[in-house]
């Protein structure tokens, strides 16, 4: 697994402990000071100084603090980064483009929303101008603001796949990964119907979940034949504004789900799959039963089969 280590002072493992508030995690290792999980990067920060990023977006996650790096990983690792033929070209932040994104892939409840939205080189000044930046580093409140605003001036799609038919694919033996990918191709195609007319495409801008030639293959598409180029990149959001305008879009319609499920259930239903995940799991299925959990639920998570022990010593 990708890795990177930086050594920090204090002080600004206390900036990346507020940075990532959001996504702390419950389970602390000996002489950690937190653990945080963001999309494709788990971050343990040691009370020795040193903070480690793992997993397939470490070195993208690592380089925003690259700044206080002292240390980072060897160089012969960093020759092993994958590359592919469809990463975007340099000048892509100031193209016109149909950026691509999801939200809720690895949150027990909830469902997995995918946004496609469209921003023209002329509206990217107006798109940053509402505070349009990488969502990971925005507060719930901020994007709820930002993508009311976002609603209302570019064309985007939102697909939302519900518990109920996730579930169901999954057990028919359908990866996450694949389920994924048809969700960007369906957003992907309806916001490109949506597009005012003489709009010009100058690439589609997927947030990279997979490698090119799988997402090509699940959703049977010719990347060859074409007439807009596919673009793969890890944080794309980073990269070009209409993936930040995607994801914020895409995170706010998540938002509005939990919401509903918290009112629905009298349940405050807390992101993420760790341990008050499994809490409020459990309060659940002792008040409404584990068939109305699974129905709100990606339901082969782990966290079900803890939820089902917790209500079980409640109940005794
Ligand atoms: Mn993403």
């Amino acid at each position: 697994m990708a890795h990177s280590v930086l050594k920090l002072t204090k002080d600004q493992i206390s900036r990346l402990e507020d940075t990532y508030k959001s996504f702390l995690q419950d389970t602390v290792p000996q002489g950690g000071q937190f653990v945080a999980k963001v999309d494709g990067c788990t971050i343990t920060a040691y009370r020795s100084g040193k903070v480690l990023f793992q997993g397939a977006t470490a070195e993208q996650e690592s380089a925003k603090w690259s700044g206080e790096q002292v240390q980072s990983r060897p160089a012969s690792e960093k020759r092993k980064r994958k590359t592919h033929n469809h990463l975007p070209p340099e000048t892509i932040s100031s193209m016109s483009i149909i950026g691509s994104d999801e939200v809720g892939t690895g949150d027990f409840f909830g469902p997995i929303t995918v946004v496609s939205a469209y921003v023209s080189k002329q509206q990217i000044p107006l798109v940053q101008e509402l505070g349009v930046k990488d969502s990971k580093l925005l507060k719930d409140p901020q994007i709820i603001e930002i993508a009311k605003d976002l609603l209302k001036v570019i064309p985007f799609s939102l697909m939302v796949l519900h518990n109920e038919k996730y579930n169901e694919l999954q057990s028919k033996g359908m990866t996450q990964g694949k389920m994924k990918a048809m969700l960007h191709r369906r957003a992907i195609e309806n916001v490109m119907t949506k597009l005012p007319e003489g709009s010009v495409v100058d690439g589609v801008l997927i947030d990279q979940f997979c490698e090119p030639g799988v997402y090509f293959r699940h959703t049977k598409t010719n990347a060859k034949a074409s007439p807009v180029p596919y673009f793969f990149e890890t944080k794309a959001e980073t990269i070009h504004v209409s993936v930040a305008a995607a994801s914020i879009i895409a995170r706010y319609a998540f938002l509005k789900k939990m919401d509903e499920l918290s009112k629905k259930t009298g349940v405050i239903i807390p992101k993420g799959a760790g341990q008050q995940v499994d809490e409020a799991a459990a309060k659940i299925i002792l008040k409404q039963g584990k068939t109305y959990l699974n129905n709100i639920t990606k339901a082969h998570f782990a966290n079900t089969t803890k939820a089902l022990k917790l209500a079980e010593k409640k109940r005794k």
